[in-house]
């Protein structure tokens, strides 16, 4: 639990310090007043002579209370980023989302005015750091990148962790290298003048100290903590009497009927995931669009018919809040179990609202200058309505939100580091994230959250707090980065929270297998080229065996394409979904009329599938390429439009593309000359065997076999009618957990291989991953585990990379 803050050493006179250096800055006037009122504002002086007296400082604050955008311009304005002061090194603040990072540079720069060029980002493929660059907001991927290019961080005077409550991978492995960096620095100092301290700062929102302070791997001593006083408004939480099923026609009704009865103010709602915010964004849409009362058709789709996608994952986790801050009156949240649906505002006349709404929605895959839109202010006399997943939760403040609608769900990456075994779920988000979310309704008065879930159902299915994401994640690229930088011993890295035994050592195993480490667990010069790339230890391996058969344009597209996220659009996501009927009504043209339209979407759905198998009918990654390539040829968000692909994802492994290439050509001597060939041309029938095996060649501990033709088939009673329903066997049969699972996997649908005929199923898959579905409550079958199939192999394949030659002679 957490212990009460150590008192702060700090030196009676350090205000002399703060003065010994300072910028001076013109901020516009409506700025200078709004940012007066932060409370982070307020402790400006405490924060900044704790960052003078000691080098590793923690400050926890509230959301909004102005960490983010202020904490940098306190060390910027006393010298922090100025070529001429002596401290020049850049400020880096990190961040876990991509999204944060793009709009609070804006913000910042924005704040300090004539010093705008000043402020900066870097995220994966974009940026805008130049040599005037004084405050760098980066993802924190780019900044571990950085940190393994100089370990001792020389371009920086101060780095900035932000967020630090969400507990990401890179955020954690970050806090651990730097404490080891800010060491070297003291080091380095006291023999080098002109290299001085750096300076590190963590900042949360609702820390778990304990994981952070009094880990004695990471601080021998905790660093001060400075704790700004939240000065949020009060929120009014609204318990539902019921909790129901459907959470998104729920939220429906109850959006609907507060933005009829609410006075004026913005709402947020907090969803899972893409599929339920185009769908109730659209339903919000239809039914006010001329200010008129709802009476659409309610949505199909949420709970455990949602259908669930991987590339829809946010960050589903938010710390860890153990203080008792809402309680009651001081807490500012209050709790109130009465039912919600008079919408009763205290003081305030009902009725008043505007009339029409402004439904922004805003997730993780929407274009960048989309999701900006969320911070201009809405038309006149329309009601912002933001429809959110969990990156509204803590990173991002919108202005102007007064009541917050919470489903309490978010939609998670579960990943069980014993059996390998992955899923989407969507569930219970945890206390911690409940208050967080309320939270963001007051930030500039009073406001109000209505939860779409009982008090009872918070009390007794709510965890406390969600669990850190590297205890959710496969490990083997976090692995592979800490032996790159010379960490022989993984398990003594000071993890804030250390990921678990098995999970380190299936990550070693399978870094064998990929030749990145020696089985005595060095890492191989093979491993230190594959670290250089900013893909997954799989990936990487593929693309260092692609070359052969001149095939590595399209390994790099291939690899590029596997890394990012899914470029294909469900069809659940094309297709309109069905209004649920009564069971009496009768089918009306109307109805008829929709089932044609769904028909006809359905059928030209399908002919895209199958052209893009053009060149192969059994390959997953074939097919990827496939649509990698005839982008390159077509770029524009119309040719994506009509093929049912992500714009967004593709222009992103356009960029990867390119990254990579430079990199190979950087890197590795023998690729100098390597030019980057934006548009292929199909790979012969030769290329498209060696992919095929290259693939085989990152996924060789992922091998699966048919199992109904050997002369034993276990647990197969009939004959399977569909290529889903044909039981394979893996190599390693961990994903089973208890003595009567199944043992077979089977083929996810949404793969090419899922449309042949059982006859032609292949012998042996290389599948990338393991997904088991939810067990639905409404079922007593037990949900299959699926394979995200990538490609079939031949058994002489896979006896050439058993035996280490790379690939076969074709
Ligand atoms: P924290 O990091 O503590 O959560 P921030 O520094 O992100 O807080 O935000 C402080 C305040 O600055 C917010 O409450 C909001 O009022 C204002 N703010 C932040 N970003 C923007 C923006 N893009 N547009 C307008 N106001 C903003
Ligand atoms: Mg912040």
């Amino acid at each position: 639990p957490e212990q009460d803050p150590l008192p702060l050493e700090l030196q009676p006179t350090t205000n002399v310090s703060r003065k010994a250096f300072s910028v001076a800055v013109t901020r516009p006037d409506d700025i200078q007043k709004a940012r007066l009122k932060l409370p982070v504002v307020a402790d400006e002086q405490k924060i900044m002579e704790a960052v003078h007296n000691n080098n590793i400082v923690v400050v926890k604050g509230e959301t909004g209370s102005g960490k983010t955008t202020q904490v940098p311009q306190f060390l910027f304005e006393s010298g922090y980023g100025s070529p001429d002061s002596p401290t020049p090194g850049m400020i880096g603040v990190t961040q876990p989302r991509r999204v944060a990072a793009v709009s609070m540079a804006k913000r910042v720069g924005d704040e300090l005015g004539d010093h705008g060029n000043k402020v900066a980002y870097q995220i994966r493929f974009e940026g805008t750091v130049g040599p005037q660059t004084a405050i760098k907001f980066m993802t924190d991927g780019v900044l571990l990148r950085e940190v393994a290019q100089d370990i001792a961080l020389r371009k920086y005077s101060a780095i900035i962790i932000d967020e630090a409550h969400e507990r990401s991978v890179n955020t954690d492995i970050l806090i651990g290298m730097l404490s080891r960096v800010v060491k070297l620095r003291e080091e380095l100092a006291l023999e080098d003048a002109s290299i001085k301290p750096l300076k590190l700062i963590i900042m949360s929102a609702t820390l778990d100290l304990a994981d952070f302070r009094e880990n004695k791997a990471l601080f021998s001593v905790p660093p001060p903590l400075l704790e700004s006083e939240g000065r949020q408004h009060k929120v009014i939480t609204h318990f539902a009497r019921k909790t129901h099923h459907d959470y998104v026609e729920e939220a429906f009704r109850k959006v609907s009927k507060g933005h009829r009865k609410l006075p004026p103010g913005g709402f947020l709602v907090f969803l899972t995931g893409q599929n339920e915010i185009t769908h109730l964004s659209k339903r919000l849409k239809e039914a006010f669009r001329s200010g008129h009362t709802a009476t659409g058709p309610p949505v199909r789709i949420s709970g455990k018919d949602a259908p669930i996608e991987a590339e829809d994952i946010d960050f589903g986790d938010t710390g860890n809040d153990n203080n008792d801050d809402y309680d009651d009156d001081e807490t500012h949240i209050h709790i109130n179990d009465d039912d919600d649906d008079d919408f009763r505002v205290e003081n305030e006349e009902p009725n008043t609202g505007p009339a029409k709404v402004h439904v922004l929605p805003l997730y993780s895959l929407l274009p960048t200058r989309e999701q900006l839109r969320v911070f201009e202010p809405p038309p006149d006399g329309s009601r912002l309505i933001v429809l959110a997943t969990n990156v509204a939760e803590t990173s991002l403040t919108i202005p102007g939100i007064r009541y917050v609608f919470d489903s309490g769900r978010s939609k998670e990456r579960k990943y069980d580091q014993a059996t390998g075994v992955q899923s989407f779920e969507v569930g219970w988000i945890s206390k911690a994230s409940a208050r967080q979310r309320a939270g963001r309704a007051g930030r500039t008065g009073e406001g109000h959250c209505y939860c779409l879930y009982s008090s009872a159902v918070y009390e007794r299915d709510f965890e406390d707090r969600a669990k850190p994401e590297i205890l959710r994640m496969p490990i083997e690229g976090v692995v592979l980065q800490l032996k790159a930088m010379n960490l022989q011993h993984v398990k003594n890295f000071p993890f804030p929270t250390s990921p678990d035994r098995e999970g380190l050592e299936s990550s070693e195993k399978l870094l064998t297998y990929l030749s990145a480490i020696s089985p005595t667990g060095q890492i191989t010069p093979m491993g230190s080229t594959m670290s250089i790339f900013p893909l997954s230890p799989r990936f990487a391996r593929i693309l260092l065996v692609g070359h052969l058969h001149d095939c590595l344009p399209y390994t790099i597209a291939l690899v590029a394409g596997l890394s990012a996220a899914d470029v294909f659009i469900p069809e659940n996501q094309v297709i309109p979904a069905v209004a649920p009927r009564e069971e009496d009504a009768l089918f009306t043209n109307a109805d008829r009329i929709e089932e044609d339209v769904r028909n006809n979407i359905r059928r030209k759905f399908n002919k895209v599938q199958k052209d893009f198998c053009f060149l192969d009918d059994k390959s997953d990654a074939i097919k990827l390429l496939q649509v990698v390539g005839e982008f390159a040829h077509d770029p524009t968000e119309s040719w994506c439009q009509s093929h049912y692909v992500r714009f967004k994802v593709l222009k992103e492994i356009l960029q990867l593309r390119r990254q990579i290439t430079d990199l190979l050509r950087t890197n590795i001597p023998a690729f100098a000359g390597l030019k980057f060939e934006e548009k292929l041309g199909a790979p012969s029938a030769t290329q498209v065997k060696a992919l095929k095996q290259m693939v085989a060649a990152g996924f060789i501990d992922h091998v699966a076999i048919r199992a109904d033709l050997s002369p034993n088939p276990p647990e197969v009673r009939r004959k399977p009618t569909r290529a889903i329903d044909v039981p394979y066997l893996t190599l390693f049969p961990s994903h089973v957990r208890n003595e009567d699972d199944d043992k077979a996997v089977y083929i996810h649908p949404s793969s090419p291989l899922a449309h042949i005929s059982p006859q032609e199923c292949p012998e042996y898959i290389v599948y990338s991953y393991l997904q088991r579905a939810a067990p639905r409550v409404d079922s007593e079958k037990r949900p299959k585990t699926r394979m995200h199939a990538l490609t079939d192999v031949t058994g002489s394949q896979l006896a050439s990379l058993a035996k280490g030659t790379p690939l076969i002679d074709y």
